[in-house]
C-alpha cells in the first residue's frame, strides 16, 4: 500500500503514514478492504449520494471481536473510528479513518413472552418487524423500514407509534458496544447506568454498538395511510392541520408534507410533476375510530388521491412512502414549540407551492404524547420538548446544487420565531455544524454527555458521527 497522508487530530497535524493493514487483517474474521479493493466501494456506499466515504481501511465486522480488533488497531495507529450499518444517515464523509461496517451482524432473536428483540448492529427495521409480527408485536420504528435499528434508536427515533410508545431510544433495554479502550461492554439500567443514559440519545459518540436489545409493543394492525391534496389547497390544509392535529389522542400520529414531485412515470398520474400536500395518518385503536378521527381533514381541501385503511404494521412504509433508492440529498431540521396561524403563514410564504423549486419536501410531524414524557429509565434523547418536528429537504440535482441548501436554510430561518432551538439528532442532516450538533440537546443534557464522553473517550476516537466534540 502506498504511503497516506493522514490528518491525525488526536496527535496534531498531518503526517506520513503507512498503516500496517496486514496486521489488522490477521486479527479479524470479516473482510478488510482498502480503497480500490474489489467490493470496497460497495461496502462504504451510502443512501445519501452527496456523501462519499473514503476511509483508510474498512472492516466488515462479523461480531464484537472484529469490532474490538478494529478499534484497538485504529487507536494504536492514531486513527478515528466511524461506523456504518445501512448508510441511511451519513453525517459527513469519512476520510483518514477506520470505517467499521456492521451489515454482517444481522441476527434477530425475538422473545415473544417478554416482548423483546435482541438484534445485531446491522439489522434494519424491516427484519425486526417481520419477525415480531409473527407474535402480534412490532418495534417502535420510523417512516422507513430500511433504516437501521441501532442508528435510529441511538439518535432518538421518531415514528408512527411514537406518540403512544415514545422514541425508539425509550424502548432500548440493553446495548453491547466496543468502547475506545477496545473493551466489549454490555450496558443496561443496572450495569454502567450513566453510559446507558448517555448512549440512548448520544448516538455514536461512545463506541461501536454490536448488539441491541429493544422492547416490542403489541401492535399488529393500524388504520393508516396517506391522503394527497392539490397544491392549491395548501393554505386550507395546513391551517386545518394546525387546529386538528393537537386534538388527536396519543394512539394517533400524523404529519403533513409539502411535496414538489418529479414527473416520474412510476408516480400516479394525478401526482406526477405536481406540487401536492401529503397528509400522513396512523391510528392504533380500530378502523372505525381511526376513520372518525381522520374525517375532518378529508374536508380540508381538494383530495387528489387517498389511501388510508387497515394496514399490517409490517407495511407501515406506506404511510410516508419514503424513497427507496439512494439519491444526493441535503436536509435541515428544527423543532417547533407550537404551530400558530402565524407560523403556518410563515411556512407557506417560504415553502408554499411554487415558492422554492429547489425544495423537494417540507414536512411537519406532530410530536407530543409519550414523546414528550420522560421514559421509565431516563435517557439523553434530544428534542423531547418539541411540539412539531420540521424537516426541509432537497435533491442536489444538476443545476440546483447551490439552491437546495439556501432553500432549506430559508425554511428553518422563517420558522425560527417558533423554534425550540433544540433538534432531533436523526434529522440534523449531513450539513450540521459542530455548534448545531451541540445545540440539539438542552444545555444540561449536553454538559452531562460531554462529561461522559471525556471520561470514556478522552482521545475522541468516535468523532465522525454527530460528534459531541469536533
Ligand atoms: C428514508 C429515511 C427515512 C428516515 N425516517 C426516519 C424516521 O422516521 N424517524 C427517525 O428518527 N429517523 C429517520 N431517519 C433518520 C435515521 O434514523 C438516521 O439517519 C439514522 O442514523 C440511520 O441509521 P442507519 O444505521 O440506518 O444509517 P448509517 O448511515 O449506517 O448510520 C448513521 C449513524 O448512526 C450511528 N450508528 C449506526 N450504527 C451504529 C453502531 N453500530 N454503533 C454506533 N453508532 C451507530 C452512527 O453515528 C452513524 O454515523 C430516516 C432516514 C432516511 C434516509
Amino acid at each position: 500500500m502506498t504511503s497516506t497522508i493522514v490528518a491525525d487530530a488526536a496527535r496534531g497535524g498531518a503526517r506520513d503514514f503507512d498503516p500496517p493493514i496486514a496486521d489488522l487483517a490477521r486479527r479479524v474474521d470479516g473482510p478488510v478492504l482498502t480503497p480500490g479493493d474489489p467490493g470496497a466501494a460497495a461496502e462504504v456506499a451510502t443512501f445519501n449520494l452527496a456523501v462519499t466515504h473514503e476511509p483508510v481501511v474498512t472492516v466488515g465486522a462479523t461480531g464484537p471481536a472484529d469490532v474490538a480488533a478494529a478499534v484497538t488497531w485504529a487507536v494504536a495507529n492514531g486513527l478515528p473510528v466511524a461506523v456504518q450499518a445501512t448508510g441511511h444517515g451519513p453525517v459527513r464523509a469519512v476520510r483518514d479513518a477506520v470505517l467499521v461496517t456492521t451489515s454482517r451482524m444481522d441476527h434477530v432473536h425475538i422473545d415473544p413472552v417478554r416482548r423483546r428483540a435482541r438484534v445485531g448492529a446491522g439489522v434494519r427495521w424491516a427484519q425486526v418487524n417481520e419477525a415480531a409480527a409473527r407474535h402480534g408485536l412490532a418495534g417502535v420504528s420510523g417512516s422507513s423500514s430500511s433504516v437501521g435499528v441501532v442508528g435510529y434508536s441511538l439518535g432518538g427515533g421518531l415514528g408512527p407509534l411514537s406518540r403512544e410508545y415514545g422514541f425508539g431510544a425509550d424502548q432500548v433495554l440493553a446495548v453491547e458496544l466496543v468502547t475506545a479502550d477496545g473493551r466489549v461492554r454490555r450496558v443496561d439500567e443496572h450495569t454502567e447506568p450513566e453510559l446507558f443514559w448517555a448512549i440512548r440519545g448520544g448516538k455514536g459518540n461512545f463506541g461501536v454498538v454490536t448488539e441491541i436489545e429493544i422492547g416490542l409493543v403489541p401492535v399488529a394492525t393500524i388504520y393508516a395511510g396517506a391522503v394527497f391534496f392539490a397544491g392549491g389547497s395548501a393554505r386550507d390544509v395546513l391551517h386545518s392541520f394546525r387546529t386538528w392535529a393537537p386534538t388527536l389522542p396519543d394512539r394517533t400520529s400524523t404529519s403533513v408534507a409539502l411535496l414538489n414531485l418529479p414527473p416520474a412515470p412510476e408516480l400516479p398520474e394525478a401526482l406526477r410533476g405536481q406540487h401536492v400536500v401529503m397528509l400522513r395518518f396512523a391510528h392504533h385503536g380500530g378502523d372505525v375510530e381511526g376513520a372518525e378521527l381522520l374525517a375532518p381533514m378529508l374536508e380540508a381541501g381538494e383530495v387528489l388521491l387517498s389511501g388510508v385503511g387497515a394496514l399490517p404494521y409490517t407495511q407501515s412504509d406506506a404511510i410516508h412512502q419514503d424513497p427507496t433508492e439512494p439519491a444526493p440529498v441535503w436536509e435541515k431540521g428544527a423543532l417547533l414549540r407550537e404551530l400558530s396561524a402565524e407560523a403556518v403563514d410563515a411556512l407557506l410564504a417560504v415553502a408554499g407551492p411554487g415558492r422554492h423549486p429547489a425544495l423537494a419536501m417540507v414536512e411537519l410531524r406532530l410530536m407530543g404524547g409519550a414523546i414528550g414524557r420522560s421514559p421509565r429509565v431516563p435517557n439523553a434523547v434530544a428534542g423531547r420538548e418539541g411540539a412539531y418536528s420540521l424537516l426541509a429537504l432537497g435533491v442536489l440535482a444538476p443545476g440546483i446544487e447551490e439552491a437546495v441548501p439556501v432553500a432549506c436554510d430559508a425554511v428553518v430561518a422563517a420558522l425560527r420565531p417558533w423554534a425550540t432551538g433544540t433538534a432531533l439528532l436523526n434529522w440534523l442532516g449531513a450539513s450540521a455544524s459542530a455548534a448545531e450538533v451541540a445545540a440539539a440537546w438542552r444545555p444540561d443534557v449536553h454538559h452531562r454527555l460531554l462529561a461522559m464522553k471525556r471520561s470514556l473517550d478522552p482521545r475522541n476516537v468516535f468523532r465522525l458521527g454527530h460528534a459531541l466534540e469536533a
